[in-house]
C-alpha cells in the first residue's frame, strides 16, 4: 500500500483557497516546490545515497502541491551504503559510551530547538494535525535522553555468577552487531527514522535506513540532526526506493533487521532473515481493543477513546478500532463519545487550529472508504462520519464511529489504518476479554475503569504487547524505559528499554578460570570426581546458590 506516492490530488487553489503558500513557482523553476525552499530540499536529499539519476516526485496530500524530487537508489547504491557504514562503524565501535550517550544529549536539545521546522515537514509530507505532528519530536526528546541516561546500565560489562565460586569469573560483554538495517513506514516518519535507530548508534553499531518513500523528507531532516549533534555522518546511511526493490539488497548485507510496517511485508522480511539467520525485529499492525468498564469514569474514557481512535486520523500501529463498552454505561458512555467526535475541528493547515488532519494518500482513502462502505451496505450503523471531505483536502476522511459490526464485514477483524472505530456492547467482563482477545492481532489495549487495580488484573488476560489503563497509548509508547511491540501477529522483539537496546548487541560472556581446571586433579579418577561434583551440588543447592 505504502509503495504508491502520492499524486497531485488537487491545485494549490482548490476549495478553500491554497493551504500552502511556497517561495518558489514549479512552473518556472524546475527544483522548485510550493511549500519549501529548494535549497532546503537540496540539503536533504543531497543525502540519500543514489548514483541513477532517476528521481520521483512527491507531493503534499495537503493540496497535491510538489514537495520534493527525491534521488532514488540502486542495489549498487545500497551495497555503497554499506560499504561506508562498515567504515565508519569500527571507527564508531571504539568511541567511548560516555561520548556516544553525551551526541544524543545533544541530539535531545537540538530535536527541541528546531521542533517548528520537523513539524511543518511532517505536516506537509503526512497531512497530519500539528498536535499529532508534535509527538514525533517529543517521543524522540523522550528516547534520546532515557537512552543517554541509561547507555552504562545496558552496555557496560555484567558480571555473572561463575561455576566455581571465587574461582571462575565471569563477565558478559555486550558486542555491537555492526551494521544494523532500519526499513521505516510513513505514518510517523520522524519517529520512526529515529526511535529505533538511537539505540542502535548508541550500542555502537551503524545503520542504513530506507524510509517510506511518502516521507523521505521528515526521515531525512533526522539525519541532518544526527549529524548535527555530533554523529558521523557516515554513520547513518539513507537509501530511497521502493521497499520490495530495495528490502532485498538491504537485508542481504545488514546484520540485523530492524523493521516497522504492515504485518504482510513484516512476514517477507522475517522469511529474509532467516535465510541468512541474522536477528530481526518486527512492529508490524494492530486491530487494538479498548474495553470501558462499567465503573468508568465516562468523561474521561470518551476523551480517551478519541485520541485512541483519531490520533493521526487513526494511520497509528497502536490505535484503537474496537471499543468493547458495558452494557451498564452504553448509552451515556456513547453519547458523550459521538459528541466529542463531533466536535473535532478537521483541517490541514500548518498551524494548532486543527483536532485531526488528512489521510496521507488516495491508497489509504481508498481502503478506509472500502471498509465503511462494506460495512454500512451488510448493515452497520454510523454514529458520526462516515465519507470522505475532497473540500478539506483530496483524501480526507471523517473521524468514523461504527455500530452493529458483525464478523463478515471486512473492518471487523481487519486492520483499517484510518480514522474508523466499531463499538461494541458488552455483558460481562470475561466475554469482553475474549472478543478483546479474538483474531491474530496484539499490539495494544487500553481499559477504563476506576479500580486500577482491576484495570491491572484484566491488563494481564489481555494479549497484546502493551495495555495502557485510563490512558489511549501514550502512557506506555512514552514510557521508554518499558518494552513496547506485539504479540502474535502484531510483531517480533521489543522496541524501546532494554530489549529495545540489547537487540543490536551480541552478548559475549567471558570466564576467567583461576587455581583450579574444570577437570579431576592431582591423580583424582574420573569416578572420585564425580562423587566430589556430586556432593558439591548438593551442597550448592542447599546454600541456594544459582
Ligand atoms: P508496508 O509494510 O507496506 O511498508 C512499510 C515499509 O516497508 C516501507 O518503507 C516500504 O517501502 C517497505 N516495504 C514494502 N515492501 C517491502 C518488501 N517486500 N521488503 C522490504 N521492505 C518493504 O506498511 P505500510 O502500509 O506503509 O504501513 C502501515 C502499516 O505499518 C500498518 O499495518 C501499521 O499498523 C504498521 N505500523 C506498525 C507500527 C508499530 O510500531 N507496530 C508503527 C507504524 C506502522
Amino acid at each position: 500500500m505504502s509503495e504508491a506516492l502520492s499524486g497531485p490530488g488537487s491545485s494549490s487553489e482548490g476549495p478553500g483557497g491554497p493551504s500552502i503558500d511556497g517561495p518558489h513557482d514549479p512552473e518556472h523553476d524546475p527544483r522548485a516546490s510550493y511549500a519549501l525552499e529548494p535549497e532546503h530540499v537540496a540539503r536533504l536529499t543531497d543525502r540519500v545515497v543514489s548514483t541513477t539519476g532517476t528521481t520521483v516526485q512527491v507531493f503534499s496530500p495537503i493540496n497535491g502541491a510538489p514537495l520534493a524530487n527525491i534521488p532514488q537508489s540502486s542495489e549498487a547504491d545500497v551495497a555503497e551504503a554499506f560499504r561506508r557504514a562498515r567504515v565508519a562503524q569500527a571507527a564508531w565501535a571504539r568511541v567511548s559510551i560516555d561520548e556516544r550517550a553525551r551526541i544524543l544529549h545533544r541530539l535531545h536539545d537540538i530535536v527541541l530547538d528546531r521542533q517548528a521546522e520537523i513539524m511543518d515537514l511532517i505536516q506537509l509530507e503526512s497531512g497530519k494535525a500539528r498536535k499529532h505532528a508534535f509527538d514525533e519530536p517529543l517521543h524522540i526528546a523522550l528516547t534520546a535522553r532515557y537512552y543517554a541516561r541509561t547507555a552504562h546500565e545496558h552496555l557496560d560489562p555484567e558480571r555473572k555468577a561463575g561455576v566455581v565460586p571465587g574461582l571462575t569469573k565471569v563477565e558478559v560483554n555486550r558486542v555491537p552487531k555492526g551494521v544494523v538495517g532500519i526499513i521505516t513506514p510513513w505514518n510517523y516518519p520522524f519517529t520512526m527514522a529515529l526511535c529505533d535507530g538511537l539505540p542502535a548508534l548508541l550500542a555502537g553499531n551503524a545503520v542504513v535506513i530506507k524510509p517510506d518513500a511518502q516521507t523521505m523528507l521528515s526521515a531525512l531532516i533526522a539525519a541532518e540532526m544526527l549529524e548535527e549533534a555530533g554523529f558521523p555522518r557516515e554513520l547513518w546511511q539513507v537509501v530511497a526506493g521502493p521497499g520490495r526493490v530495495l528490502g532485498t539488497p538491504i537485508i542481504e548485507r545488514a546484520d540485523y533487521i530492524c523493521f516497522t510496517g504492515s504485518t504482510a511485508t513484516g512476514k517477507i522480511i522475517a522469511r529474509q532473515a532467516a535465510e541468512r539467520l541474522i536477528g530481526c525485529s518486527l512492529e508490524l499492525g494492530g486491530k487494538n481493543p479498548i474495553l470501558v468498564l462499567r465503573d468508568a469514569d465516562i468523561e474521561r474514557a470518551a476523551e480517551g477513546a478519541v485520541r485512541a481512535s483519531f490520533s493521526n486520523a487513526g494511520q497509528l500501529c497502536v490505535s484503537t478500532e474496537r471499543m468493547f463498552v458495558a452494557d451498564a454505561i452504553y448509552d451515556r458512555f456513547v453519547e458523550r463519545f459521538v459528541a466529542r467526535t463531533k466536535a473535532l475541528s478537521l483541517g490541514t493547515g500548518l498551524n494548532w487550529d486543527a483536532d485531526m488532519g488528512t489521510l496521507i494518500s488516495a491508497d489509504q482513502l481508498e481502503t478506509v472508504s472500502a471498509h465503511v462502505d462494506d460495512a454500512v451496505a451488510k448493515g452497520a450503523r454510523v454514529l458520526a462520519g462516515g465519507k470522505a471531505r475532497p473540500d478539506l483536502a483530496p483524501y480526507f476522511y471523517e473521524p468514523t464511529i461504527l455500530e452493529g459490526v458483525t464478523p463478515e464485514m471486512t473492518c471487523f477483524g481487519n486492520e483499517t489504518f484510518g480514522p474508523v472505530v466499531s463499538i461494541y456492547r458488552f455483558h460481562d467482563e470475561a466475554d469482553a476479554i475474549a472478543r478483546a482477545n479474538d483474531g491474530e492481532y496484539g499490539l495494544n489495549g487500553s481499559i477504563y475503569t476506576r479500580d486500577t487495580e482491576r484495570g491491572r488484573r484484566i491488563a494481564r488476560q489481555v494479549k497484546c504487547g502493551t495495555v495502557n489503563v485510563n490512558e489511549a497509548f501514550g502512557a506506555t509508547f512514552a514510557s521508554i524505559g518499558a518494552p513496547m511491540g506485539g504479540m502474535r501477529e502484531s510483531g517480533m522483539g521489543r522496541r524501546q528499554g532494554s530489549e529495545g537496546i540489547h537487540r543490536y548487541t551480541e552478548s559475549q560472556s567471558v570466564a576467567v578460570q583461576r587455581l583450579m581446571r574444570l577437570a579431576p586433579m592431582l591423580g583424582m579418577s574420573d569416578e572420585t570426581y564425580a562423587k566430589v561434583m556430586t556432593a558439591s551440588l548438593r551442597v550448592m543447592n542447599k546454600l541456594g546458590r544459582a
